[in-house]
């Protein structure tokens, strides 16, 4: 590699891809004062709406961000969802109180993937930092000087930092350098990083095609609800778009191309390249009884359940599809790439101020590994089981489903394990390791909110900052101690034991909002 100096620029990290993983983990490092770079290969931001659901954990974190509102404001709540077999709709069941009191957010908000790009985008532009697009990772070199990365890229754009406007077909490509501390690897599926680096990617591929699409004025079928349709052989999934503010005649429509195309070929970027749309309107007409007029844009792809084996390679970390990739179910795919961008980039930033060592960074790893393992397992089951052809999966779909889904759906979600449901789909139940030798059901998760009970102990953690939160007024002088000993903020709240925060209750509260350390000055249990 020859480049010369005003060829080379330094950074705190390097980001590598501006889909939402790579985004948000630029936003935050930004937030948090870290000088960031981000590129990416494309020439400009996603236009195709692919994910389409917003999880509760994910609207926590757009709120620490201060972007609540503008994804408020440009999507709209999935109010209920409509199930059915074939062409038979079932009792619609609301959905839109799910989580109420656990969170701030309750139920799933509906916002394509190209609209959280563009939010997230739109903060970097107005940060100073704008994605640096027509700029490809090339190569790099993790072990340059033994404390960063070397990283080259290769831009179309006039110099490195150009506006993708001013890009120019007679604009020569050329390679440039980025030494950063860190490199964040947000390059998707296919990620030529962990590719480069030859990090296996451990899982496999679904047998099945499916197609995905963008359907304006749906008919046969409810278009203002969710929709999720099975049948013996196929299953539609059809989720309105669009804001109240600006309503939409659009949906997003996905299923499966069984027994289409046996055949169908890959390409490099795990696109379908032989089925088209025409088929699928074929098949939607026949199966479900469904149709539309016009279409914004059609695709294929393979589900793949896939974890990489390592998320972190010396100082390059993996995040996003680029370290893990599942089938669509439960809307997971870019609500977990947004967090592993929020978890790593309160690390970083942890780590490059000092206030944590080095080895710190390690529990990315140790924490949003397993999470994505669950993930990709409990996905794949519940993929088999929609898709697969085998008898029983089969019988069940058509005989057993359409006479106990109705109540079971309509009753499950308000039960212990229903609400537990829940909390797992919005990622708001996720439990990390802490390296403590005692256990409480506070400790390593997302800590509890008490907005349901007169006082919001989250809104606080919008500073993105350690904290130490007490409870009741026992709790006040140990907290208070606690907060001077290890220099943090300290908020003082009432006791709260409807959310396992009773009187005497003292926490230490990560940035990312889960409780690293419990104690309770009554009782005395403590965590280190
Ligand atoms: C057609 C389709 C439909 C989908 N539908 C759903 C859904 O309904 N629900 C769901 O949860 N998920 C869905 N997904 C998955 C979801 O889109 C991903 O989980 C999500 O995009 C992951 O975000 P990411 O930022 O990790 O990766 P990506 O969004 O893939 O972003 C990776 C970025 O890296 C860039 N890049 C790649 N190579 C390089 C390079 N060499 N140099 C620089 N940049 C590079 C790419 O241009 C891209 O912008 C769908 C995906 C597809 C393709």
């Amino acid at each position: 590699m020859s480049a010369s100096p005003a060829q080379v620029e330094s950074t705190d990290v390097l980001v590598i891809g501006a889909g939402p993983s790579g985004l948000m983990a630029a936003n935050v490092l930004l937030k948090l004062g870290v000088r960031v770079i981000i590129i990416d290969a494309k020439s400009g931001p996603t236009r195709e709406s692919r994910a389409v659901g917003v999880h509760s954990r994910s609207r926590e974190i757009y709120r620490q961000l201060g972007l609540a509102e503008e994804v408020e404001r440009r999507g709209r709540l999935a109010d209920s969802i409509q199930f059915g077999f074939g062409r038979h709709g079932f009792p619609t069941i609301p959905v839109a109180a799910l989580g109420r009191g656990q969170t701030p957010f309750p139920g799933i908000w509906i916002l394509e993937q190209s609209e959280n790009e563009a939010i997230l985008a739109e903060r970097l532009d107005s940060l100073g930092c704008p994605v640096r697009w027509n700029t490809a990772f090339v190569s790099l070199d993790s072990e340059y000087d033994g404390a960063s990365v070397r990283t080259v890229v290769r831009s179309r754009t006039a110099a490195v930092g150009s506006a993708p406007d001013a890009l120019s077909e007679s604009v020569p490509e050329s390679d440039f350098v980025i030494e950063s501390r860190y490199v964040i690897a947000a390059d998707g599926g296919s990620s030529p990083v962990r590719k480069f680096l030859q990090v296996p990617f451990e899982g496999a591929t679904n047998e099945h095609v499916y197609y995905v699409f963008e359907a304006n004025d749906l008919a046969g079928i409810d278009d203002s609800r969710v929709q999720v349709r099975l049948e013996k052989d196929d299953f539609l999934l059809a989720f309105p778009l669009g804001s109240l503010a600006r309503p939409s005649a659009r949906n997003r429509i996905a299923g499966i191309a069984r027994d289409w195309q046996p055949a169908a070929k890959t390409d490099a970027n795990m696109q379908v390249t032989d089925i088209t749309e025409d088929d699928a309107r074929e098949a939607l007409d026949r199966v479900f009884g469904v149709t539309y007029s016009t279409s914004e844009w059609f695709s294929t792809y393979r589900v793949h359940h896939r974890v990489a084996k390592e998320f972190r390679k010396g100082n390059v970390f993996f995040i996003g599809d680029a370290a893990h990739v599942h089938s669509p179910v439960g809307a997971q795919g870019m609500n977990s790439g947004l967090q592993d961008g929020h978890n790593l980039a309160c690390k970083i930033h942890d780590v490059l101020t000092g206030a944590m060592p080095e080895s710190y960074l390690d529990d990315y790893e140790r924490e949003r590994r397993p999470v994505a393992q669950r993930l990709v397992g409990v996905t794949d089951r519940v993929f088999e089981a929609i898709t697969s052809p085998d008898r029983l999966p089969v019988l069940l779909r058509t005989k057993l489903l359409p006479v106990v889904w109705p109540g079971v759906l309509a009753t499950v979600p308000l039960t212990p394990i229903g609400k537990r449901l829940v909390g797992y789909v919005s990622q708001i139940r996720i439990k990390y390791p802490m390296p403590t030798k005692t256990s409480h059901p506070v400790l390593g998760r997302r800590l509890r909110w008490t907005g349901a009970h007169g006082f919001d102990n989250h809104e606080p953690l919008n500073a993105m900052t350690w904290q130490v939160h007490s409870y009741g007024d026992s709790a006040r002088e140990e907290a208070t101690r606690i907060a001077q000993e290890r220099n943090m903020e300290h908020h003082h709240f009432p006791a709260c034991p409807q959310v396992n925060l009773p009187e005497g209750t003292v926490l230490v509260v990560r940035p990312d909002m889960f409780v690293a350390a419990y104690m309770n000055v009554r009782g005395h249990k403590t965590s280190d």
